[in-house]
Formats: C-alpha cells, sequence, structure tokens
C-alpha cells in the first residue's frame, strides 16, 4: 500500500487546488464557495515516478463553532487518522484565523507528523506571511502557490523525506 498524505486545513485555503496540482488531475472540485468537497477524494502523487504516494483531499474543518462533528469535519479526522503524514494547510494571505486556531489544537491531539503549508503565496510578502504562523510553533513549514505551481518541488522533496 501507498504511503498516504492528507490535505487538512479549513474550507477556501486551496487544498483541492493543491491536490490537483500534486496529483496532475483535475479531480478535486476547486471552487470560489467554501465546503465544495464533501468527501474524502484519494488520488495518486507521481510526480517523482519511483516514488509515488497516495493523497486524501477533504472538504475542511470549519472550526469548533460548526463542531468537530460535523459531516466535512468528520471526513477530515477520518482523513488525518489514516495518514501517515498531514499537510496543514493555510492561507497565507488571510493569515491566521481563529479556525485555523482550533484546527491545530484538534492536530496537536492526533499527534502525527505535521508540516505547515502556507497556501497563495503568490505575489504576497511570503516572510511577513509565514511570520503570521510562527506562534503555532511548527518545525516544517513551507511557502507554496498551489495555483501557480510554486514552491511544490520543495514540498515534494520534503514529503518523500519524510515518508
Ligand atoms: P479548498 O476549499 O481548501 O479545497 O480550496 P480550493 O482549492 O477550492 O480553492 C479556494 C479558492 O482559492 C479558489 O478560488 C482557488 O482558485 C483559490 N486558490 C487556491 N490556491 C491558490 C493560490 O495558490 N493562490 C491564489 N491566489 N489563489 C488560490
Ligand atoms: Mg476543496
Amino acid at each position: 500500500m501507498l504511503p498516504l498524505v492528507a490535505l487538512v486545513g479549513r474550507p477556501n485555503v486551496g487544498k483541492s487546488t493543491l491536490f490537483n496540482a500534486l496529483t496532475r488531475t483535475r479531480d478535486a472540485l476547486v471552487h470560489d464557495a467554501p465546503g465544495v468537497t464533501r468527501d474524502r477524494n484519494y488520488g495518486v502523487c507521481r510526480l517523482d515516478e519511483s516514488r509515488p504516494f497516495a493523497l486524501v483531499d477533504t472538504g475542511g474543518i470549519a472550526g469548533v463553532d460548526e463542531g468537530l462533528q460535523g459531516a466535512t469535519a468528520r471526513q477530515s479526522r477520518a482523513a488525518a487518522e489514516e495518514a501517515d503524514l498531514i499537510l496543514f494547510i493555510v492561507d497565507g494571505r488571510e493569515g491566521a484565523s481563529t479556525i485555523d486556531d482550533d484546527i491545530l489544537a484538534w492536530l496537536r491531539k492526533v499527534a502525527k507528523p505535521t508540516f505547515l503549508v502556507v497556501n497563495k503565496t503568490d505575489g504576497i510578502d511570503v516572510p511577513a506571511a509565514l511570520a503570521e504562523f510562527a506562534r503555532y510553533g511548527i518545525k516544517d513549514v513551507l511557502a507554496v502557490s498551489s495555483a501557480h505551481k510554486q514552491g511544490l518541488d520543495a514540498l515534494l522533496a520534503k514529503v518523500l523525506a519524510q515518508l
């Protein structure tokens, strides 16, 4: 069985865009409206042909207010629990939100290897965007633009080194 990487984060941070870039498909629905991906969506990343791994995209966690028992949150939790590595995706343009804080608290309990992926860093001050998330205390941080396919080589190298 291939190792499994889960994409976790609140709606609209670009999880499905990253999923599509890594799997080179358009299988995951990308939409401006949050919550388009409702079920878990699986694919395979073969960007390094010799080392494929599986990816799971989820609808995202809309925060403790909506309840970690909600349908999409349940999918995210199931994905995280079956994964070998979690990519915690956040929006570098919007910065840290309370929902991100809630997800971080939950991820700490899951206690799996977790990289922080700061997405949407195209055309912005990247060090400032990263500084927003420094207090999260996640050691492995990557700045990417999934839409513009920037930073994906570094992300891939880091993922493969972990798996
Ligand atoms: P998800 O809900 O987390 O799966 O987010 P989506 O992948 O559906 O993307 C939400 C919105 O963010 C869409 O309008 C995307 O086009 C946009 N988006 C995703 N990645 C990037 C990025 O790297 N840069 C910019 N500027 N927009 C992005
Ligand atoms: Mg999605």
